[in-house]
């Protein structure tokens, strides 16, 4: 790609103004050159942005439902008229391979604005107790910090449900993958978002960031990232006593249950390799984790290799984000970070000339003490692990610092639901469900505080008022 991909202006208060900060170059991480070049926001941008979305916050939370539904459905729909636009602009800027960049990176999010439409009218934002008049009422200016593995997904979903409860929000994308945040903002614009409600400021965390997450003009941070940045944030905002919502990292497990037959072992071996190689395994709910019984295990290891055969680099599997990222996941390749137990069933793929490409990897035999099994790789590595019964299975999928996603996958439905519930963790998919785009997303444990999307969205960024009569 030539073409080079200019945004001059940062979007404050209904206008497009050049933002005071450096320019920052996006580079695409398929060719290696550069493929945007960003303006970035200075203090005074970040001040103008955050006095605009507090000016904007009376009138916006006064806005009967009904009409901040339309405002979202208009949303939606120039998001689908440039669904094109939004998945070149993905691609751009991660590398994703076309037809993810469609699916996952824009249909994706687009359910995710039905389902919290859907949600917006039928949320409650009144109850009774007894005497009480129960309100939740938006909390105020949200700041919204967002990671780069979802450009255009991690996004929408903070910004939609703020916008839909009647908070007003200040976002600052990832600079390494800015675009898609502009992209979304000229949609915002054209939907005719009043001025001011939603404000997009590009910039550095450590100074855009840091600043959001320290105003007093900021009511909520609304952050997904790493835990450490994430930890941060929670320090930072605490002397302002801010709230803050955070989606951090996960190491997901995907247990296939003893009772599990043939057939859906390989159907199991199947999606958690697809799952887990998503977006090149840059996803926070990836299922890294394999855990099967002891008995099963070499037949899992040839259907995995099989399975991880598929993903070529450079046709279905798109790159990493980043040089660094990628040398990040190349330590994760050796075997023995699984530990001395660990090896390689599939790995050492043919990678093309350019672009921040991993092999797909498969280790098997993993310690469930092991760096592999313990740390987030966010690559495309599959971990196996070997349980010798149910009990064991649970206890090593919960023996993890995160617990953000999951799998279960067993022949009596009502016993797989019941390893559901004893999982420490925000999400689990039983036998292969769906995705759900107005389901609850968030972490318990170090995956963070919090919950995304749809209903429990809208409620994360309200505050609540007993009125007594
Ligand atoms: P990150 O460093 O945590 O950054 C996430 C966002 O926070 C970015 O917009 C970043 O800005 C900003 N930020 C960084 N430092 C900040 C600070 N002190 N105050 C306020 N904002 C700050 O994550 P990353 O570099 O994108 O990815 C690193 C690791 O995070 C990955 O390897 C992965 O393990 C994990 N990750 C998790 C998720 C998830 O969904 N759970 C998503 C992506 C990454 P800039 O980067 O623009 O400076
Ligand atoms: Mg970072």
């Amino acid at each position: 790609m030539t073409d080079v991909l200019r945004e001059t202006a940062l979007y404050i208060d209904g206008r497009w103004v050049p933002g005071g900060g450096s320019d920052l170059e996006v580079l695409d991480p398929a060719t290696e050159e550069v493929t945007g070049v960003v303006t970035q926001a200075s203090t005074d941008d970040v001040e103008a942005a955050v006095a605009a979305a507090r000016a904007a916050f009376p009138a916006w939370a006064a806005t009967p439902v009904p009409e901040r539904a339309a405002v979202l459905r208009r949303v939606r729909d120039v998001v689908v008229e440039r669904a094109d636009v939004f998945a070149a602009t993905v691609t751009r800027e991660l590398g994703a391979p076309p037809k993810v960049a469609r699916a996952l990176h824009v249909d994706t999010p687009v359910a995710v604005i039905d389902a919290t439409i859907d949600a917006l009218e039928r949320f409650a934002f009144t109850s009774e107790i007894g005497n009480s008049v129960v309100r939740r009422e938006p909390v105020g200016v949200v700041a919204a910090i967002t990671p780069w593995n979802l450009p255009l997904h991690q996004v929408v979903v903070k910004v939609v449900p703020a916008l839909a409860a009647g908070a007003t929000v200040v976002l600052k994308p990832a600079g390494l993958t800015p675009l898609a945040a502009f992209e979304l903002a000229r949609a915002f614009d054209d939907a005719g978002l009043p001025p001011g409600v939603f404000n997009l400021v590009s910039g550095s965390g450590r100074t855009v960031g840091d600043l959001l997450t320290r105003h007093p003009g900021v009511d909520q941070v609304s952050f997904t990232g790493s835990t450490p940045v994430g930890r941060q944030i929670a320090g930072v905002a605490a002397e302002t006593l801010k709230r803050v919502t955070l989606e951090l990292g996960g190491k997901s497990a995907s247990v296939v249950l003893a009772d599990a037959d043939d057939e859906l072992l390989a159907t199991a071996v199947k999606i958690t390799v697809a799952n887990c190689f998503l977006n090149s395994g840059q996803t926070c709910t990836a299922l890294s984790r394999l855990v099967v019984p002891a008995d099963r295990l070499e037949r899992v290891e040839e259907l995995a290799a099989a399975a991880a055969a598929k993903y070529a680099p450079g046709t279905r599997l798109g790159p990493l984000v980043s040089a660094e990222q990628r040398k990040e996941v190349e330590s994760y390749l050796d075997p023995a970070s699984g530990g001395a137990s660990a090896v390689t069933v599939f790995g050492g793929a043919a990678l093309p000339e350019r672009g921040w490409y991993v092999s797909p990897t498969v280790i098997s035999r993993v310690e469930p003490d092991s760096r592999l099994a313990q740390e987030e790789v966010f690559g495309p590595v599959l971990a196996v692990l070997a349980a010798t019964s149910d009990d064991e299975a649970v206890a090593i999928a919960n023996n993890s610092i995160y617990g953000l996603g999951g799998a279960v996958w067993g022949a009596d439905g009502e016993a797989a639901l019941a390893v559901a519930a004893r999982l420490q963790t925000g999400q689990v998919d039983v036998n292969g469900a769906a995705f759900n785009p107005g389901a609850p997303f968030g972490g318990y444990k170090q995956s963070g505080t919090g919950r995304e999307i749809g209903e429990h969205g809208i409620a994360d960024v309200c505050e609540i008022k007993a009125v007594q009569r």
